[in-house]
């Protein structure tokens, strides 16, 4: 197989520049370096565009010298260099400190290729102690005197005639010209050029590359085999070249991925497991019979294709996908209830202790005495206070209890099930892959839901959650009144921010409740993160607002009780630095009409359901990511009142930050939102830290614009399983998925 590619860089481009690499990008093999691909070619004559360079990055960029100045400092000793480079539109400074002598290389006129931090100083963006390639120098040369047949002794061929030799040059000379310069990813440390000429001596040291990919596939796709895949991607003659090299690496990725995915649900699905049978005229019969409402079609369809999974002999990996309000939890203790009759325990996951808590009434409410009295739930969380806990633990050890309601405290060592039957995992985006894995072994091959209000657009659904099949829920339950959203922003309109209070006085006189949510518990703090989150959505801070103080809960409140509008409401606070039975008191008492305006961080995000909360205020609302949005607005308007959601934001017109908040404003459609925010984040945020460039992660496929794509590799996969599923035919894919596997890739993906 691709020995090569699995070879240690040192002994390939040598220690110090491996070192470097290493440190740099964590590249520990060729595979590493070679899969580093160009993030873009330039093309000598092609300038980079020097306006909008972001200050504090780190950026290559193609340009040509303008003048050179050099001065004496004058506070200092020593000389100052200052090179204007210039896009022709466009220009950056680049300063050196006591080298006078870089003058002779950095002559006005001449291009080249400079990589360095971007700073500003005194309103100008400037380069300081660049690195840089000028392109008539060494690197030319050395790259020219391979090609030009009239570079240097050896190619000087007898019997050329001048006039030949001429004319060559020139065809030589274009050749070069036209040939892209690729831009790698890169650190003040290592420059893209270095990483070049390791890429030239690693391709070059290497005979053949196998490609794990079977040929037919290649043709039938019309892409490059690997080998010359990987040395057109990085050493392209024309830009036709990479573009094709390209798409050829994408596919690969694509295709690899979904073979990856598809053959991890397929082993998955292999496994064997209890089934579960529901009775005829039993629990869940009974249960449904008492409840005061009808599912919704999409309740039932879901609960349907849930209730055949449980019953087969095989586990369940299903993803139950609902907007916000949808009545998911109901789903899920129908699917319980089925558990329990086939003498099964189940587990319902929540991120939060408020969740939990608030799942664990919900579910005994909605259950009845009766059924309460059969299935013995229980709630086990972290922090409740040691005898209860003691009881749970009992009650869950022992089988006594059908169905168990927790947080990550289920996780935990002394936690054993009798017979754990089925996993149910609220708000998916919460947990990380291990921690499924975890629960998930406390039990013989359980069924697993995995629950998430974040409408995920299908090509990420695939793409991240290509080993699970997936059910969406689009209906409400009837009789919703709908909940109307408004951007309030409070610099430009503030005279329509001042009307945000006295509407929620309003809804206070009017016997509704209000919620009003900030970024921050503390003046000076950071964003709150309720203290069993572990993972959460990546913050949503643009750059530019990055250096205003958060609102936070304490100044608002504060603020809301200096107000005279307020004088008589009943106001209280919630956040995720509370202790638990303190925010569980908050929690009760807000849903029992005690509180009239709960000031809370994000620990009211998800699931919280109080019916006659009618108005979501959000404060900093730029500061919050699309999905939170949505989530925290889904918190009102589930009752017979009409939801207000008013989105209070001091983000600038433009900013990204101000577009989510508008976008939210402008749909309350969850699946809308879903794309619409894929299409407001930026390339690397779409799967959160798996795209972020570290090791094994995506690298070329981009789930918002590669839809088509994957969907097409994934079909081809599946073929390729289909015809050959042990892959003997493609022993090198077959290794790959191994590899794939073991690097937890896959997993990594899918905590986002
Ligand atoms: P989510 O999908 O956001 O988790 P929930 O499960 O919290 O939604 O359900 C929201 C509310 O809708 C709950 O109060 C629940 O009792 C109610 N509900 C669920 N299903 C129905 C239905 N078919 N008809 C009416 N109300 C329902
Ligand atoms: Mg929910």
């Amino acid at each position: 197989m691709n020995e090569a590619l699995d070879l240690s860089l040192s002994g390939v481009v040598g220690g110090k520049t491996a070192r470097a690499l290493e440190k740099a990008f964590e590249m520990r093999t060729v595979r590493d370096l070679l899969w580093h691909f160009p993030r873009r070619y330039a093309n000598r004559g092609d300038l980079t565009p020097l306006v909008d360079l972001p200050v504090r990055e780190h950026v290559t960029v193609v340009a040509q010298v303008v003048d050179v100045r050099e001065r004496r400092m004058q506070r200092r000793k020593g000389s100052l260099l200052e090179v204007r480079i210039t896009d022709k539109r466009g220009s950056l400074k680049l300063t050196f400190f006591n080298q006078p002598w870089r003058a002779r290389q950095l002559m006005p006129g001449r291009q080249g290729i400079f990589s360095g931090k971007v700073s500003e100083y005194q309103g100008q963006l400037q380069l300081q102690h660049p690195d840089y390639q000028m392109f008539d120098d060494e690197r030319e040369s050395s790259a020219s005197s391979k090609d030009d047949p009239t570079a240097g002794a050896g190619p000087q061929t007898a019997g050329v005639s001048a006039a030949e030799s001429t004319e060559l040059h020139q065809v030589a000379a274009r050749a070069f010209a036209d040939r892209p310069i690729p831009i790698y990813p890169a650190t003040a440390q290592v420059p893209s050029w270095v990483i070049e000429r390791a890429v030239a001596v690693a391709l070059e040291g290497i005979e053949h590359i196998e490609d794990p990919i079977p040929r037919d596939i290649c043709s039938n796709e019309g892409i490059f085999t690997l080998g010359p895949a990987l040395e057109l991607i990085h050493r392209p003659e024309r830009a036709v070249d990479w573009q094709r090299a390209r798409d050829s690496m994408r596919f690969r990725e694509a295709f690899e991925l979904q073979l990856a995915l598809l053959d991890r649900r397929r082993r998955l699905g292999r496994a064997d497991s209890t089934p579960r049978r529901p009775e005829q005229n039993g629990l869940l019969d009974y249960f449904d019979a008492s409840l005061p409402f009808d599912l919704t079609a999409g309740q039932r369809e879901a609960g349907a294709a849930i209730a055949a999974e449980l019953a087969a002999p095989h586990p369940m990996h299903r993803l139950l996908q609902g907007e916000v309000g949808s009545g998911k939890t109901l789903v899920a203790l129908r699917a319980m209830l089925q558990v329990a009759e086939g003498d099964g325990q189940s587990a319902l996951l929540a991120p939060t202790e408020v969740l939990a808590a608030q799942h664990f009434r919900s579910i005994a409410e909605t259950l009845g005495d009766s059924l309460v009295e059969r299935l013995s739930p229980v709630l086990l969380t972290s922090r409740m206070p040691a005898d209860e806990r003691r009881r749970s633990l009992l009650q869950i050890t022992s089988g006594a209890a059908k169905l168990v309601v927790g947080t990550h405290a289920l996780l935990g060592d002394t936690v054993s099930f009798y017979d754990l039957g089925f996993i149910v995992v609220d708000e998916q985006h919460r947990f990380g892959v291990e921690q499924r894995e975890t629960l998930r072994r406390k039990g013989a091959q359980p069924h697993v839901l995995t629950m998430t209000a974040t409408p995920i657009p299908r090509t990420v659904a695939l793409t991240v959650f290509g080993d699970l099949e997936v059910s969406t829920m689009r209906d409400l339950p009837p009789g919703r009144l709908g909940i109307e959203t408004f951007s309030v922003p409070v610099f430009e309109l503030p005279r329509r921010a001042a009307r945000v209070w006295a509407r929620a006085a309003e809804e206070v006189a009017a016997g509704r409740q209000v919620y009003v949510v900030c970024p921050a518990i503390a003046a000076g703090e950071r964003e709150d993160g309720d203290e069993e989150d572990t993972s959460g959505e990546p913050p949503a801070a643009d750059g530019a607002q990055a250096t205003r103080p958060l609102i936070s809960v304490e100044e608002t409140l504060s603020e809301l009780n200096a107000k005279p509008e307020f004088a008589e409401a009943r106001i209280a606070s919630l956040t995720g630095a509370m202790r638990p039975d303190e925010k569980d008191r908050v929690m009760r008492g807000f849903a029992a009409g005690e509180i009239d305006i709960l000031v809370a961080t994000t620990v009211i995000e998800v699931g919280v359901n109080v019916p006659n909360a009618s108005t979501m205020i959000v404060r900093d609302a730029e500061r919050f990511g699309v999905s939170q949005l949505h989530q925290l607005r889904g918190r009102v308007g589930r009752g017979e009142h009409p939801g207000l959601c008013l989105l209070l934001t001091a983000a600038e017109q433009g900013s990204l930050g101000r577009e989510r908040v508008e976008a939210v404003a402008a749909t309350s459609d969850g699946f809308a939102l879903a794309e619409t925010d894929l299409e407001l984040r930026r390339e690397g945020d779409i799967l959160g830290s798996a795209q972020s460039g570290g090791r094994s992660t995506l690298r070329l496929l981009r789930v918002a614009q590669h839809g088509e794509l994957i969907q097409h590799a994934r079909e081809v996969a599946a073929e390729l399983l289909e015809r050959d599923p042990a892959l003997e035919s493609a022993p090198g894919l077959r290794q790959t998925l191994v590899r794939e596997h073991e690097s937890g890739h896959l997993d990594n993906l899918a905590k986002s």
